[in-house]
């Protein structure tokens, strides 16, 4: 098990310049040479890192339950961090379950098993997030908030998909057009968007991460 220094990253962003910059040098940094094929199936050698609690701009509900890649807990801290950043007053983040320390099933969740996956509140009009969550009425989903937090998470190209109740997701196309950049958020009959619809995700944000850098540590089993 490792800490994670993530206020020593965001603040390194911050000094370095604008965030698009930042995230595009990592996601370099991160993505994996053409030809090799990750393995997403085990945790990385060097194991998962826990989310530490900001108080601010994000809130962990359970430090015991949010073990991470450092691709997911950076992504999620720089989404966060943006969101915030144009929307002041918000309340913080609620990020709920990831992964256990070192992996591997994590019931009821049917994923969460290798550092992967995050669920994370949804802002409310008003702009707060309650906990515990519970389902948000569409007239109630603060959509400037979740649409600008789903696009950062979006631009740092570190996202494989973010799974939101279907009528969520209709509530944040209503007003227009929800693309950022070359990335489509919303998905048509024959290509998935990253946003993608899913049952039991009315009170939440799914957020999974991709796969960048090899693993080959079996999950913890039991
Ligand atoms: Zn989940």
């Amino acid at each position: 098990m490792r800490t994670v220094m993530l206020w020593c990253c965001a603040q390194t962003w911050a000094a370095t310049g604008p965030y698009e910059h930042a995230v595009a040098d990592r996601v370099s940094a991160l993505t994996p040479p053409r030809g090799s094929a990750p393995i997403c199936d085990q945790i990385p050698q060097a194991g998962l890192a826990s989310m530490p609690d900001d108080g601010v701009l994000w809130t962990v509900i359970d430090a015991g339950r949010t073990y991470a890649q450092d691709v997911l807990l950076d992504t999620i801290a720089y989404a966060a961090r943006a969101t915030h950043r144009a929307l002041p007053g918000l309340a913080p983040l609620v990020v709920g379950d990831m992964s256990r320390p070192k992996g591997g099933p994590f019931p009821p969740h049917s994923r969460h098993r290798f550092g992967l996956d995050a669920d994370v509140g949804l802002w409310w009009v008003g702009g707060h997030q309650p906990w515990p969550w519970r389902p948000v009425p569409v007239d109630q989903l603060d959509r400037e908030a979740t649409l600008r937090f789903v696009r950062h998470l979006g631009e740092s190209g570190r996202i494989e998909r973010i799974l939101l109740d279907a009528s969520l997701i209709r509530a944040l196309e209503a007003g227009g057009p929800v693309g950022v950049g070359s990335v489509r958020l919303v998905g048509t009959a024959d290509s998935p968007g990253l946003l993608q619809p899913a049952a039991g995700h009315r009170d939440h944000l799914h957020v999974t991460a991709r796969c960048l850098s090899p693993n080959t540590v079996p999950a913890q089993s039991r």
